[in-house]
């Protein structure tokens, strides 16, 4: 079968990886716009799910992800004028660079052949291939050449936000609010190798307006938001990419749903497909979950538009709780001025309870784990749990998969900057 996926994102190339090992023979290609190694974004977060997954699709890309992670052990709540405080759970975060540049590598090694700099223009003819897959974001042209037959819906978001990138490594997942003479402005924040953390910045759009960003180009935001963040950054600096090539990254997210997702021999997948609001952090897993179904689907013996309509149905059945999940989450963070003024603890519960399912016990824990003692030995048993787990997964050695486990900032000491 000539496979041909446009957009090397981590859903076309997982997908490319995935159809060549189901079958060497089919000619698999991917059109990426962009140059090797150039991407937008920063590190992106993931959980022992994704991780179960991808080992057992593929345990070799699996073992160079899980190598090249890093591990957070709780999250902080920081917020002006209230005592830090403590959320249970763990996670792993990744440079979106780096899984890039380890699907590639894997992609390339299998004889996908992977095309730089080779964009689909609204002029161009889409490729001739037995099945096309539209893996090209959630600004998809091939989408929006059939819009109306896939029945897109577009939501936008009210706040706005930012995707940065800092020098200051988080000890462990952030979440940071911060009064400001225009209202709260808030970040997302992880570490997700030795040098960077994520930090992911959301505001009111009247807060957005009032404190000039609608007037600063991407260095002077960057720098307006590093004063108003200093207290949280160590005096390191706020990168935005948009300073290189102009412009700023402000956005609303917008919410992307499809009533169809197949048109003949094109298909859509990842965000191409659907969004689902960062505040919950799974995208990347949901782009690469539906690679796997898809993979699934066509090398089963079914008929091309037969395979494509199984796959439609098995991942539509699969995100739709984790968009309401996603949605309550994000419809949370535009509600923020009716719980930041909570004491810490209530404030912080609130937040990790955004989307009101939590049964009470969960709330008598989050108290009692804001004492040292308990956090401390409800983390050695989730750090059992996990270990576990790891030890289960199919293609995972005692020594690169449970036994060495990424690197923790959170445990270790900062590491000293040059
Ligand atoms: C602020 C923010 C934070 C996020 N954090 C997380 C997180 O922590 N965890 C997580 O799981 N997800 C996260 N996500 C979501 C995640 O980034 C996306 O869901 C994921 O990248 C989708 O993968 P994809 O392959 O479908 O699309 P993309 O990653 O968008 O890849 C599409 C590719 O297609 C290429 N392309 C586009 N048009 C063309 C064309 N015409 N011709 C050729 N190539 C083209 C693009 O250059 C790009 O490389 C976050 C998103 C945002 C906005």
């Amino acid at each position: 079968m000539r496979i041909n996926c446009v957009g090397g994102g981590p859903a076309g190339l997982y997908f490319a990886v995935l159809a060549k090992l189901a079958d060497p023979a089919h000619e698999v290609t991917v059109l990426e716009r962009n140059p090797a190694g150039v991407t937008w974004g920063w590190g992106v977060v993931f959980w022992d799910d994704l991780l179960d997954d991808l080992f057992r699709y593929d345990p070799v890309s699996a073992r160079r992800i899980w190598d090249a992670s890093c591990q957070w052990d709780e999250y902080r709540v920081r917020a002006t004028g209230k005592a830090v405080t403590h959320l249970a759970g763990y996670g792993f975060s990744l440079g979106r660079k780096v899984l890039l540049d380890i699907l590639t590598q894997r992609a390339t090694e299998l004889g996908v052949e992977v095309r730089h700099l080779d964009e689909l223009t609204d002029e161009s003819d889409l490729p001739d291939a037995d099945l096309v897959v539209a893996c090209d974001g959630a600004g998809s042209r091939i989408r929006e050449r059939y819009a109306e037959h896939f029945g897109t819906d577009i939501e936008v978001g009210r706040n706005k936000y930012i995707w940065l990138g800092t020098p200051h490594v988080f000890k462990t997942f952030t979440f940071g609010f911060e009064r400001t003479e225009a209202g709260w402005i808030w970040y997302h924040a992880y570490p997700f190798n030795a040098e960077t953390s994520t930090f992911i910045v959301e505001c009111a759009p009247e807060t957005w307006t009032a404190l000039g960003f609608d007037n600063l180009d991407a260095r002077a935001g960057a720098a307006r938001l590093q004063e108003i963040f200093a207290a949280h950054l160590g005096g390191q600096p706020l990168i935005d990419h948009r300073a290189e090539v102009g412009g700023t990254g402000w956005l609303n997210f917008r919410r992307l749903t499809n009533q169809r997702w197949d048109h003949g021999n094109v298909v859509l997948m990842g965000d191409a497909a659907h969004t689902t609001h960062f505040a919950i952090g799974s995208g990347t897993k949901l782009a690469i979950q539906d690679a796997m179904a898809l993979a699934d689907a066509v090398s089963s013996e079914d008929e091309l538009a037969v395979a494509l309509e199984r796959y439609e149905h098995r991942r539509k059945a699969a995100l739709a709780p984790l968009q309401r999940a996603a949605k309550a989450s994000s419809e949370w963070f535009e509600r923020v001025t009716d719980y930041v003024d909570l004491p810490a603890k209530q404030f912080s519960y609130a937040l990790s309870d955004r989307r009101g399912e939590y049964p009470m016990w969960r709330y008598l824990l989050h108290v009692a784990t804001q004492s040292a003692i308990p956090r401390t030995l409800l983390r050695w048993t989730l750090s059992a749990r996990r270990w576990s787990r790891a030890r289960r997964r199919p293609g995972a050695s005692r020594t690169t998969q449970a036994g060495r486990p990424p690197q923790r900032y959170g445990v270790r000491p900062r590491p000293a900057k040059g």
